[in-house]
């Protein structure tokens, strides 16, 4: 079958992308992956989300939306998509096993979370070492735990790790964080998280699980070991454009180009949210550049 519409990604911005397609008539199917919904089925409570004035679960908001998608008919494929032919149309998508067939590619693939590179950290991840305090958190109550990073991540973790573990260390290679003044402000009071100021982390340390972290201070070069039980990695995002490599426009720093709207360098592939925007990275603005997709597609194909 040869859709209308292939959309890479059911984070906000392909969701909101999917709604859009199907309700206009265009034939939809999403690569919507194993593990669907994005970076808000691993947040909790969502506050800033228009619509939802007593704030909503990341996750109840990401059903939501899937519902909504579904109702016009987009096709959700729960499995990830492994590669894509975009240099001849009808443009070409592999997800799962089955290889499918569209006129229009929407890219909204995402980014990921960060990683330091250790050895250690690879080999004590989810036994100490994780990116997610919403999953994790729970594993480490009244124990104590480090965070790594100084943006609005490092201190929402932080935040969110206080209510339950007896002491946060935030560990941050600066002296100043580049976290949002609210965020900083509620972290500075609270009383169960301090600061480890300029110094990074040069190992994990433990067998089978996180005992602890060497930190070098970067200014006086003086190496020292923290005991914790767990380290959160809260040091940005990359996005997820491995599936297109050598295929689209992406800039330094690995993000799709989107030019006049949300048009990439190939004609009838379009780009939506975090994948093409390391700005904002928010799930409305995500949602927005979803539905921009959605237009620019149904344009595209009118004209085809
Ligand atoms: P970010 O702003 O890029 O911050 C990453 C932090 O990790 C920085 O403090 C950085 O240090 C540090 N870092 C980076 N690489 C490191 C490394 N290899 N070792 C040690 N530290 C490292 O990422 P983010 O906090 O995930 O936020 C990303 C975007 O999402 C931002 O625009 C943010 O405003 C937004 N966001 C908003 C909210 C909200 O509005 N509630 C919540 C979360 C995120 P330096 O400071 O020295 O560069």
């Amino acid at each position: 079958m040869l859709y209308d519409v292939i959309i890479v990604g059911s984070g906000p911005a392909g969701l909101t992308a999917a709604i859009y397609t199907s309700r206009a008539g265009l034939k939809t199917v999403v690569a919507a992956g194993m593990l669907w919904g994005g970076q808000l089925m691993l947040t909790q409570e969502v506050e800033n989300f228009p619509g939802f004035e007593s704030g909503i679960l990341g996750p109840r908001l990401m059903e939501k939306m899937r519902k909504q998608a579904e109702r016009f008919g987009a096709e959700l494929i729960f499995e990830n998509a492994t590669s894509a032919d975009l240099k001849s149309k009808p443009f070409k998508v592999t997800v799962g096993n089955k290889t499918y067939t569209g006129k229009s590619v929407i890219i909204a693939t995402g980014s990921s979370a960060k990683w330091l590179g250790l050895e250690s950290e690879t080999r004590l991840r989810g036994r100490g070492v994780s990116v997610c305090a919403t999953c994790d958190a729970p594993f480490f109550r009244d124990k104590k735990v480090t965070v790594v990073g100084g943006g609005d991540t490092a201190m929402e973790e932080a935040l969110f790790l206080s209510k339950v573990v007896s002491e946060v260390k935030v560990i941050h290679r600066r002296d100043k964080l580049r976290a949002c003044m609210f965020l900083q402000e509620k972290a500075f009071a609270n009383p169960k998280i301090t600061f480890v100021w300029n110094s990074t982390v040069q190992d994990v340390l433990g067998k089978d699980r996180v005992e602890g972290v060497r930190l070098k201070n970067v200014v006086s070069g003086e190496e020292s070991v923290l005991s914790c039980d767990a380290v959160f990695l809260a040091i940005g995002h990359k996005p997820n454009t491995d599936v297109f490599k050598d295929q689209i426009e992406l800039d330094q720093t690995g993000y799709i180009v989107a030019r006049d709207g949300t048009r990439t360098n190939i004609e009838g592939v379009f780009v939506a949210g975090d994948v093409a925007d390391k700005r904002y990275r928010q799930a409305i603005a995500a949602a927005g550049s979803g539905c921009k997709a959605a237009l620019d597609a149904e344009k595209h194909l009118i004209g085809t």
